[in-house]
């Protein structure tokens, strides 16, 4: 097999084929920004030339598979939607001061046009910017909220699983509301980026049971991506943090053919008892144990058995234990691990299970890229 440009190997991957090898994203969001001296997020994150020049630089020196536009991608249409901005340590992400205090709000809620909220807008055009620039051989993708996080920054987390019990079908006409909105943003990348990336991290099963998932977030996720696909980008769910519990659901969310993808660090087998019970029950062997210098690669073993068939995943290195903390040799160790686990027969991309920490050291990225390509290798 000749040597694949980045775009054709991805695009394989998400289709559920072989590419030459796995191919491999570093998923440098706001970590980009220590490519170019590091301003501050809040600084620059409606100059989207500014933007677009970190995430070149950072695909530059690291020569990944996929670059990703955003910074902000859990907030951005809650933000649209009226909640108030705050800055956390790393991001600028939104305040307790919330939105909706009664449902009567619900009715209130601002959806403004795209091109008139500075971050769709500049979002908008960093994507643009990244499609021009590299488009043609590598993968764009952008990051975007799902519809049940973007309802949890409206009302506050805790407001809104006290309301999913209490209140259902006003939940349900405000996931309707920001479902609406939600997918105009998502269908406005076409020409601008070859795939969506929808956050979930709300859904993850330490914040929401997997009945509530089936009930308050399934139905909108399917809306939202079948529309991803229709206006001819690929979807690729992101549900954060343990996702066994939800698993089946979260590839049920998409579109029945692929191209698409799951992506998360799906759960993590020392710390969480059950994920690795998970895994063992998947595969169907009790003595399946989990490395204790790298505990989330075991996950894809279960992972590929699972649902490696029906749609490519993505990950899941520690974003944390091993890319921030371990070195260039625990970076290289997880990937082989996550290679030998869920590379056969393709439909795997290698990348951190989770959005990077800023302070990540370079020398973690360049060996995340090359352990890919040393082990990836399927000709
Ligand atoms: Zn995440």
């Amino acid at each position: 097999m000749t040597e694949m440009t980045s775009l054709e190997r991805v695009a394989t991957a998400l289709s559920g084929g072989r590419p030459d090898r796995v191919p491999v994203t570093a998923l440098t969001i706001s970590r980009a920004l220590r490519e170019i001296g590091g301003p501050r997020p809040e600084d620059v994150m409606n100059n989207p030339e500014t933007m677009a020049e970190a995430k070149l630089a950072a695909h530059a020196r690291y020569g990944d598979d996929i670059v990703v536009a955003g910074l902000d991608g859990c907030f951005v249409e809650a933000k649209a939607m009226g909640a108030e901005t705050k800055i956390s340590e790393h991001m600028p992400i939104v305040s307790e001061n919330r939105r909706i205090k009664s449902w009567d709000d619900v009715d209130r809620l601002p959806t403004p046009d795209l091109d008139d909220f500075a971050r769709t807008k500049a979002v908008l055009e960093e994507a643009s910017l990244l499609f021009k620039e590299l488009g043609s051989h590598t993968a764009v993708a952008v990051i975007v909220s799902g519809p049940f996080s973007t309802a949890g920054n409206l009302m506050g987390p805790d407001n809104l699983a006290r309301a999913l019990i209490e209140a259902p079908d006003q939940v349900h006409r405000l996931m309707e509301k920001v479902t609406d909105y939600s997918i105009k943003y998502h269908r406005a990348f076409a020409g601008r980026a070859h795939a969506v990336v929808v956050l979930e991290p709300m859904t993850a099963t330490e914040l929401t049971s997997p009945a509530h998932y089936k009930e308050f977030a399934l139905p909108y996720l399917r809306r939202t991506f079948q529309e991803i696909a229709d206006a001819g980008l690929i979807p690729i769910n992101h549900p954060c943090g343990d996702t066994t519990g939800i698993l089946d659901m979260a590839v049920d969310a998409l579109p029945q053919k692929p191209p698409h993808a799951v992506h998360a660090s799906f759960g993590q087998a020392l710390t969480r008892p059950r994920s690795l019970k998970w895994v063992q029950e998947v595969v169907g062997d009790d003595s399946i144990s989990a490395d204790p210098g790298d505990p989330y690669s075991i996950l894809m073993l279960g992972v590929k058995k699972a649902v490696g068939n029906k749609t490519c995943i993505a990950g899941n290195i520690d974003p944390i234990g091993v890319m921030l903390e371990g070195s260039p040799k625990n970076v290289e160790a997880a990937v082989k691990q996550v290679v030998a686990y869920a590379g056969e027969g393709g439909a795997l991309i290698v990348c951190p299970g989770c959005d990077l920490n800023p302070d990540i050291p370079a020398e973690n990225l360049v060996a995340l890229v090359e352990a890919t390509k040393k082990y990836g290798s399927y000709v």
